[in-house]
């Protein structure tokens, strides 16, 4: 028998009648691509690598029972037997893998951005613009008929289950807690009445599909919601349903229009695990903990303790298809790790674009962005390990190319290290973690401490040179720039100053909240901050006394005052990102952060920062000023048009900051790495 680090994440689960090749289950997520008939080939080759790369079981993206259950408009639906054909190339290409894929059947209820919404009662979400109509009993029976219709259909197309999505505030959740359903027939008032609907969902698909189907059920454990459900409503639930028919349960947290966030990079890992595992005290099926769980120790450590008997990662999966083999065959060091930062999924999904992942751009692209070999090997220098360097020499290596990577710092990573040094941001690390160990697989040469010129390169010989050499900070032209108040954000994240109590932040962007996070830190606590501090801020009664686990926060002092400052009018943090934004501006506005728009900067002088807004003229009395106001490219490594072609045949390009500061995050960074190395 092979020994291995994780055994019992690597351990069968026997379901009776079907068994599961490890505990490990890929969560569902929406990608863009199951909203159309015609990407399923795209769809079926997302699934055959995750399944290929010896996932335990594989959840669908959300798939409506009908019209009214649609997220978006036309978004994807099963409950014709022209659909089934479609789904079929999914499920085929899973099999061939040898591996296992459910259907997530979800009714969006008051969450649809769409005009057809219906829900428990006409109550608007403040995450849709359209509200919702009451379904009349007649239409509760309907949509049960659509969810049993669906999960015949499913099993037509050959997958091996359904998840019913019964979390994060969608229909059946709706339907669950007072907080959304005022009704007052048999489908509203008391517990035994609010849950009908799911139970009689399960009741009926089980009789419809039989007992050889698997029929998980993803139960909302801590809603996070005023209104939201006891722990003896969660616990009557989950035992009504496991008597109605389901087979295992898959757990969530939180609706998505929680004030509390749960999926966010600075979410403690697991956060969630232990109410997962009260859960499965409370039933004989077995039971999945979900949630922030990236690494395989803490997976690991999770199912050996018997806490819960599977894992769901969902994100880790579009960072890294091959995540279960790499720990079976002991690599788990080349796991490419799901960061929690949602650029390139979630805030694609809620933009209505395709889903990606930030750390592997492949990721539902997996037909369209081919790492090739190449029939002509080229000498290919790099410069500059940041996210974009790292990205196109591991890509070019892999492609069969003679790869150098330079760097003039000692270690690589470019701004990445001085991102993963912001409290929350400590996942950052891994993605260095990541590339460093892809550096020594596909085999190329790094060469560190060398800050490299034109003419070096030209005696090496290279054919090909690839500059990513980032960026500078912006240096804004204010009266009393140059004073010694004033400071680089690189500077302060790096540890090279040390700060005093009141602090002025010109440039309210991504760093300049960063910054803000990071100088609101109280050095004595720990980083990661402990879960248990976490809890305290945001209010999160993990024992779930309280209604939806909410209790008041008790947030501690702010560690310093802050003014964070912007030219434009308009919110502060506007351009943050759509699912992680709102998080960065709570924390910032809940340690009393003067956020200013409007701003003019008149002078910087012994007294402080001198600012006009609105044409009030303000001096802000501070200790030091933080620059945060953007970045210009690093670019001098560029030949111009005519030393270009006096270099002949050899050929330069560039790519992330160096070739456009603006607008430039990691996702374009690694993006643009990859592209243009898999072109070379
Ligand atoms: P860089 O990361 O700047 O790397 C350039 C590299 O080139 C450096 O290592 C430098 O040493 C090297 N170099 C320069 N000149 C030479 C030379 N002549 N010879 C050799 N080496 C050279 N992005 C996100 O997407 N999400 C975030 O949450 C996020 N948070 C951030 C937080 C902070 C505090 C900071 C500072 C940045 C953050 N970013 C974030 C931005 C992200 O880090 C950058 O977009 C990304 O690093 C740009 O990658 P790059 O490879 O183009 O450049
Ligand atoms: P940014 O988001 O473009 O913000 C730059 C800030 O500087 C703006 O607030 C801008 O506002 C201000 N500014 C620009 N020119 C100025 C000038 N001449 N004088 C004074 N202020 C000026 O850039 P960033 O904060 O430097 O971040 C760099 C990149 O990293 C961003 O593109 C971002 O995507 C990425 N990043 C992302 C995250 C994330 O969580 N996703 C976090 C950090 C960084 P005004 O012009 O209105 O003053
Ligand atoms: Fe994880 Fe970010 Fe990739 Fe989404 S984009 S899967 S959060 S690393």
């Amino acid at each position: 028998m092979t020994q291995t680090s994780h055994p019992h994440l690597l351990k069968p689960l026997d379901l009776g009648f079907t068994t599961l090749r490890n505990r490990v289950i890929m969560g569902s997520m929406h990608t863009g691509l199951e909203d159309r008939f015609y990407n399923y080939p795209k769809l079926a080759e997302y699934f055959r690598e995750r399944a290929r790369g010896g996932v335990g079981l594989i959840v669908t993206g959300g798939i409506s029972p009908n019209r009214q259950g649609w997220l978006l408009p036309l978004g994807g639906t099963l409950n014709s037997i022209f659909d089934v054909g479609n789904h079929r190339k999914v499920t085929t290409a899973v099999h061939e893998e040898g591996g296992k894929i459910l259907m997530q059947i979800l009714h969006s209820g008051r969450y649809g951005y769409q005009p057809f919404v219906v829900s428990a009662s006409a109550k608007k979400s403040p995450i849709s613009m359209f509200k919702p109509k009451a379904l009349t009993q007649q239409g509760i029976q309907s949509t049960i008929r659509s969810y049993v219709r669906c999960a015949e259909l499913a099993q037509k197309a050959g997958y091996d289950g359904v998840e019913i999505m019964g979390s994060e505030g969608y229909l059946l959740n709706q339907f669950l807690c007072a907080r959304t359903n005022l009704r007052t027939d048999r489908w509203g008032g008391s517990i035994e009445n609010r849950m009908r609907i799911a139970v009689e969902i399960v009741q009926q698909v089980r009789q419809a599909v039989g007992k050889n189907f698997i029929l998980m059920y993803r139960h909302s454990i801590l809603d996070l919601v005023e209104g939201g459900n006891s722990w003896d409503e969660v616990v009557q639930v989950a035992q009504a349903l496991e008597k109605a028919g389901v087979t295992l349960f898959n757990t969530g947290v939180g609706w998505h229009e929680a004030r509390i966030p749960t999926i966010v990079t600075s979410v403690p890992r697991a956060a969630f695990a232990s109410v997962a595992a009260r859960l499965k005290q409370a039933v004989s099926v077995p039971v999945v903990a979900s949630n922030r769980i990236n690494m395989p120790d803490e997976a690991e450590a999770l199912i050996a303790s018997g806490d819960v008997d599977m894992v769901s990662m969902a994100r880790p999966f579009l960072a890294d298809p091959e995540f279960v083999n790499k720990v079976a065959q002991g690599r788990s060091d080349e796991i490419n790790t799901c960061i929690g930062c949602n650029q390139a999924c979630l805030d694609h999904t809620f933009a209505n674009k395709r889903a990606s992942c930030l750390v592997n751009p492949r990721a539902a692209h997996e037909t369209e962005l081919v790492y090739q070999k190449t029939a002509a090997k080229k000498r290919v220098a790099v410069v500059g390990a940041g996210p974009a360097g790292l990205s196109a020499a591991t890509v070019a290596a892999e492609c069969g190319h003679d790869v150098t990577l330079f760097d003039s710092s000692d270690r690589i990573g470019g701004q990445f290290k001085v991102a993963m040094q912001v409290p929350g941001k400590e996942e950052f690390a891994q993605t260095l973690r990541y590339f460093g160990r892809r550096l020594e697989t596909s085999g190329v040469r790094l060469v560190l401490n060398q800050r490299v010129t034109r003419e070096q390169l030209a005696a090496q010989g290279f054919e090909v040179v690839i500059v990513a050499t980032g960026i500078v900070p912006r240096k804004p032209a204010i009266a009393g720039i140059d004073h010694a108040k004033v400071v680089s954000y690189l500077d302060v994240l790096q540890r090279k100053v040390v700060l005093g109590k009141r602090v002025a932040i010109i440039g309210a962007g991504g760093i300049g909240f960063d910054v803000g996070e990071f100088l609101l830190h109280d050095p004595s606590i720990p980083l990661p901050v402990p879960l248990d501090h976490w809890c305290k801020e945001w209010g999160v009664d993990l024992q779930a006394q309280s209604n939806g686990g909410l209790v008041p926060a008790a947030p501690s002092q702010p560690y310093r005052q802050l003014y964070l400052l912007q030219r434009k009018s308009g919110k502060p943090g506007a351009g943050l990102g759509k699912t992680s934004g709102w998080v960065h501006r709570a924390v910032l506005q809940r340690n009393g952060v003067e956020m200013l728009a409007g701003v003019e900067y008149l002078n910087i002088d012994d007294g402080g920062l001198h600012i006009s807004v609105n044409g009030t003229n303000r001096v802000l009395e501070v200790d030091h000023i933080v620059l945060c106001a953007g970045q210009v490219p690093l670019v001098e490594l560029m030949p111009d048009a005519a030393a270009q072609a006096a270099m002949g045949a050899v050929k330069y390009h560039c790519i992330g900051g160096a070739a456009l500061a603006s607008e430039l995050d990691a996702k374009r960074a690694i993006l643009e790495g990859a592209v243009l190395a898999a072109s070379l």
